[in-house]
This record gives structure tokens, C-alpha cells and sequence, in this order.
């Protein structure tokens, strides 16, 4: 292709990836398949991104945005002839303690602000469970959220300022002034413009944090739990839920001590700068857990806290030694219809030919069911439809189909089910309006 070429002479040949065995590898992330992209860039810096977009209008071929693709939607998977655009070498962060800001290109990984910032007592509270793979760009676009996200807030709740590309190839400042042109940009999924920089805020870290498991027998009574805990007025730093497939699956892989015959884990940490506070609203959970059958278990000290942390954090790993392949929701629904959707999908997966096992931020009522299945056995389509009947569940429960992953690729079909004609026409106003030719991620979110 001829503007191949035009593309090495504007960035330099050391920022284009043109072999067929560098590019086969930047057609997945974390969940999805795509084509193969026509050329991978690998810009250090702003005004590499801009001329790129520069060279997309000129040629007409789109680009595709690229973190790190742990992706659960296929976001940064192409879809069309496209030039993937490889932020991971944009890895400046500066951290301003007087401020309390990072400034950080996109493709510094989530976890390296809190580590840098931990030399002012500082951290970024947004902690994707992936925070050791995922970049800022990814987590920007996505607007990830994580374990902390129920006290603390998402991704875009951090946002000070952003540096962004548009579909002219201008530089251009997003700020929170006016009309909020950060929160189009974050959660935009890499649809309507390339981020360069993010200015985000950090926070003094709490004095404190205590864990407790609660087991439950019945996947209902841990929703439960979690639902009538947050009644009682607390509201814990974490508060994620595993059903006893995930339990077991963690246990087998890695021997943490988990009990086997657990129906479903609540794991629960409660933090701040008054010790009796943080251990006040531990002993509410506790009691509201007790109250719904649990069998509570207090970490001793920090290490069993990590330990039991450990098995929240494995999840996706062991499930992967089970079946090949996943499809991953990520359903939200109101905290009072947590019990009864947690039973739904459950039934669902008894049901079900292949195991369905659940896990999730539940504290935000934010649940990620997960069919298990070895693509070269099982048709798409049918697993496809399992997604789609737990899809179907969340919206009857006046929920939503996304909480974190985005729509993407992989949610792109139900959308339209999901969402009134009329709000999906303004946002395809919206889209047009910021990337009129769509060469930003074509294929992807609006179906
Ligand atoms: C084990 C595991 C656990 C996970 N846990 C969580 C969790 O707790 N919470 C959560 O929210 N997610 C979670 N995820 C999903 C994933 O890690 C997040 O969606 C993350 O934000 C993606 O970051 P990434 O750098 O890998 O982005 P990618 O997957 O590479 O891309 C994601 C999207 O961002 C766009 N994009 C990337 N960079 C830019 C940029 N600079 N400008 C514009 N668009 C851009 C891409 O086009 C794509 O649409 C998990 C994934 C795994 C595998």
C-alpha cells in the first residue's frame, strides 16, 4: 500500500511495525479477535500522534487506539483495514505533590502513579484489577473502575485535564470548564479522539484498612448481604463478591485455603484515618453478613488480608485453566435487585451446557458473569446467546449492560436493545460531530 510508506517518512521508520508476524499480534486483546492491522505505530510523543491523524486524513485509512490491550470488549481490536496506534511507549509521568496531580501520557501503567505518588503519602485511588497490565490511555477511554471504585469513585472521577488529538490532528486542551468536554472524552472508547496527556488528581492514603470473608451457601443471600450492609450506612473502601465456581477455581489453581464448599465469598475492606471508625464499619458488614447466613472471617493482620486479596485478584487467571475461552459481561444493576439477578444468572448457568460463573465490584452492583468455553468445540453464536440472555436479565432489573468494559466490539449488538432510538441518535451526532469521517476505532460501540 503506497501511503504505507508516507507513514514510515512522517514518523520515522523505528515507530512503524510493518511485519506480518509484529502485527498479527496487535489483532486481540484480552476477550476479542479482529483483522490484522495494516501497519502497528508506536508514537512517543504528541506530535507523533497528531501527524498520524495528519497521514489517516490524507489516506483514509482509520486508526485504532491501543493500550495495553487487556480489554474485555475488544475496544482496541481492528475491525476494518486500520493502522493500529500503540500508545505504550508514551510513558512520562511527573508527579506534583503541591498540586496533588500526576501528569502522565497514556501509556504509563495504572499501578506506577500510585507507586510513584507513594513517595508523598500520596496514591491514585482508581484500581482496575488488571492496574499492573492496564495503561491510563485504556482506563481513560474506558473510564475503568475497580475494587476501590465504590468509595472512591471511577477513572473519570480523577480527571483534571486532558491532552487530546482530534479528527483534524489538532492539539487541543480538554478541561471540565464550560461544556464537560473531558466526560465525552472518557468512556468514549477511543471513538472520538486520540488522548496525548491526562492531568489526574491524587489523594492522601488512608491510615487504616481492615478485611473480612464472608461465606454464604446461597449466591442470593451474599447479594443480599452486600445490598443490606450498604443500608445500614456504610460504605466500605471494597466490597467485591465471588460465587463458589470462582472459589474453587481459584483454589485449585493456587492453594490459597478458600473453603470448597462455599456457595459465594463477600470480600470486604473498610479504611480511614480513625482506627475505631474503620473497625466500627467493619462490625456493621460483619453483622449484615451474619444476618444473611454468612460465616465471617476476619483477617488476622495485613499479610492474610493480601493473601485473601490474592484470591480476588486471580480470578480471571484460574478461570482461564478451565476453559480456553470466556465471554466476560459486566452487568449493573440496582443494589436492590442484586439477590434476585444473582439468582437469575446462576439458573442461567445450570442450565447452560457450558459453566457460567459470576464475580464482581457488587458494592456498585457491578457483576461480571463469565461463560466459560472452548471455541473450537462450541459455535460463537450459541455462547453469543447466553450473553445475550444475561444481557436481557439486566435490563428487565432496570440495569445496564456495560459498567466498566465498555461496549466495544463485543456489546456493540446489544446496544440498540439497550438504548432508546433517540439516545442513540444524539450520540451518533456526537460522534459525528467530533469524528466526522470516522477514522477514529470505526466499527466500534454505536451499532
Ligand atoms: C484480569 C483482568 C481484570 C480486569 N479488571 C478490570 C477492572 O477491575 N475494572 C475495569 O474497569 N476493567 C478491568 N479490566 C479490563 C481492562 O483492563 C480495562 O478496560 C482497561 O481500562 C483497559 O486498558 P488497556 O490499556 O489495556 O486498554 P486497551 O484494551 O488497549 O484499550 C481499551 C480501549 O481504550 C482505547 N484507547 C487506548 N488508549 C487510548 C488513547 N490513548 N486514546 C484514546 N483511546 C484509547 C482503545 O481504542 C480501546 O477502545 C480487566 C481486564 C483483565 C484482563
Amino acid at each position: 500500500m503506497p501511503q504505507l510508506g508516507r507513514l514510515v517518512s512522517d514518523l520515522g521508520p523505528d515507530k512503524v511495525l510493518l511485519d506480518r508476524p509484529d502485527r498479527v499480534l496487535y489483532r486481540y486483546d484480552a476477550i476479542a479477535e479482529g483483522e490484522v492491522p495494516l501497519a502497528v505505530a508506536l508514537p512517543e510523543r504528541t506530535e507523533d500522534v497528531a501527524a498520524l491523524v495528519r497521514w489517516s486524513r490524507a489516506s483514509g485509512v482509520p486508526l485504532v487506539p491501543r493500550g495495553a490491550a487487556s480489554g474485555l470488549s475488544g475496544g482496541s481490536v481492528p475491525v476494518t483495514e486500520s493502522v493500529v496506534v500503540a500508545f505504550t511507549r508514551m510513558r512520562e509521568l511527573r508527579i506534583d505533590p503541591g498540586a496533588r496531580l500526576a501528569e502522565a501520557q497514556p501509556g504509563v501503567v495504572t499501578v506506577e502513579v500510585s507507586e510513584a505518588a507513594a513517595a508523598y503519602d500520596l496514591y491514585y485511588p482508581p484500581d482496575p484489577a488488571s492496574h499492573k497490565q492496564s495503561t491510563l490511555g485504556g482506563n481513560l477511554a474506558e473510564n475503568a473502575g475497580g475494587p476501590q471504585c465504590f468509595k472512591k469513585g471511577v477513572t473519570g472521577d480523577y480527571v483534571h485535564a486532558l491532552e487530546w488529538v482530534d479528527a483534524e490532528g489538532k492539539v487541543r486542551r480538554a478541561t471540565r470548564e464550560a461544556h464537560d468536554l473531558v466526560g465525552l472524552l472518557v468512556g468514549s472508547e477511543g471513538t472520538l479522539g486520540l488522548i496525548t496527556r491526562a492531568w489526574l488528581r491524587l489523594e492522601p492514603r488512608p491510615k487504616h484498612t481492615r478485611t473480612l470473608a464472608a461465606y454464604f451457601g446461597d449466591v442470593g443471600a451474599a447479594a443480599q448481604a452486600a445490598s443490606r450492609a450498604i443500608a445500614a450506612g456504610v460504605v466500605p473502601a471494597k466490597l467485591e463478591f465471588m460465587d463458589g465456581a470462582c472459589l474453587r477455581a481459584v483454589e485449585d489453581a493456587f492453594r490459597i485455603g478458600l473453603p470448597r464448599d462455599a456457595a459465594a465469598m463477600l470480600l470486604v475492606d473498610t479504611d480511614g484515618d480513625d482506627l475505631e471508625i474503620v473497625e466500627e464499619e467493619l462490625e456493621l458488614v460483619a453483622a449484615a453478613c451474619r444476618e444473611a447466613g454468612g460465616r465471617v472471617q476476619r483477617a488476622g493482620d495485613a499479610q492474610e488480608a493480601g493473601r485473601l486479596w490474592q484470591a480476588r485478584r486471580a480470578v480471571s487467571a484460574a478461570l482461564g485453566r478451565i476453559h480456553p475461552h470466556r465471554m466476560n459481561e459486566d452487568i449493573v444493576v440496582p443494589r436492590s435487585k442484586l439477590a434476585e439477578v444473582v439468582r437469575r444468572i446462576h439458573e442461567l448457568g445450570e442450565a447452560s451446557p457450558w459453566p457460567l460463573v459470576q464475580f464482581g465490584h457488587i458494592g456498585d452492583g457491578n457483576l461480571h458473569p463469565n461463560i466459560l468455553y472452548d471455541a473450537r468445540e462450541t459455535p460463537h453464536e450459541e455462547v453469543h446467546e447466553l450473553a445475550h440472555a444475561i444481557a436481557r436479565v439486566a435490563l428487565e432489573h432496570g440495569g445496564v449492560i456495560s459498567g466498566e468494559h465498555g461496549i466495544g466490539l463485543t456489546k456493540r449488538a446489544f446496544l440498540a436493545e439497550a438504548l432508546p432510538e433517540p439516545t442513540l441518535s444524539a450520540l451518533r451526532r456526537v460522534k459525528r460531530a467530533f469524528d466526522p469521517e470516522s477514522r477514529f476505532n470505526p466499527g466500534k460501540v454505536l451499532p
